[in-house]
């Protein structure tokens, strides 16, 4: 079964911008797909309709088999990762990790499990006690995925998070993206502009152009085609 399913999806914003114009699409369990294309080609409005932060015009999306078009984004099985951190600058890196667990009123010791965890997966149990001014960009990318780790979630959504590195810390940052799936596996659909991060991350790259997907495959395939 699909575990993030887009049926007929459209987006018209104010104005008749038709920004999606009715896609199609089913992601595996455990996949990583990567929707790609050129600024403005509706893929994160597309993102951010699954993730339940932009109404649908038309269409159904299911997650984990529920349709979840009348689903807050609060309440949706996600978590999502942007290009600015987010990250709370009064709080520590454990309390940034913890925070959405609290929310949800988790118990503490659970908090506690899951926020080591995460911080060893990604390395980062040396700065659990440091603020986010104290952090290196690539440092801040590792924290704010450990928010979206520690809460499990059927999906992760990711938003050009690599867009505001440098160069090489993007390249480092995308091995070390591609490693935590890896481990954790948990179905992902991340956004980006850039074909060789598309090219180098996915399971199966979706390229969008105008607010229709163009092609569909792993990456092997699209990047043999001429
Ligand atoms: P991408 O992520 O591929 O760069 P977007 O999904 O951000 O593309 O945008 C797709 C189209 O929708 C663009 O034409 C953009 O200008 C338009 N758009 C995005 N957000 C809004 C909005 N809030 N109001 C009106 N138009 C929007
Ligand atoms: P999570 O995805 O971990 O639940 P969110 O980004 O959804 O975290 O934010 C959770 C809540 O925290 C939201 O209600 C948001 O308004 C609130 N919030 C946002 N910024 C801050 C901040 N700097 N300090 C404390 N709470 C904040």
């Amino acid at each position: 079964m699909a575990e993030v399913s887009l049926r007929k999806i459209v987006k018209a914003y104010e104005g008749d911008v038709q920004a999606v114009k009715g896609i199609d699409l089913e992601i595996a369990d455990h996949e990583f797909c990567v929707l790609v294309g050129p600024s403005g080609c509706g893929k994160s409005t597309t993102l951010r309709m699954i993730a339940g932060l932009e109404e649908i015009t038309s269409g159904e999306i299911s997650i984990g088999g529920t349709v979840v078009n009348d689903i807050p984004p609060r309440d949706r099985d996600i978590a999502m990762v942007f290009q600015n951190y987010a990250l709370y600058p009064h709080m520590s890196v454990y309390d940034n990790m913890a925070f959405g667990l609290l929310l949800r009123k988790f118990p503490k010791a659970e908090i506690d499990r899951r926020v080591k965890e995460a911080a060893r997966i990604l390395d980062i149990t040396v700065l659990l006690d440091r603020k986010p001014k104290a952090l290196s960009g690539g440092q801040r990318q590792r924290v704010a995925m450990g928010r979206a780790i520690v809460r499990d979630p059927k999906v992760f959504l990711f938003d050009e998070p690599l867009s505001n590195l440098d160069a090489k810390l993007r390249v480092q940052m995308r091995t070390e993206i591609k490693k935590v799936h890896q481990t954790v596996k948990t179905t992902t659909v991340y956004v980006t502009h850039d074909q060789v991060e598309a090219m180098t991350l996915a399971d199966r790259v979706v390229v969008m152009n105008h607010g229709i997907i163009e092609q569909v495959g792993p990456p092997q395939e699209l990047y043999h085609r001429p």
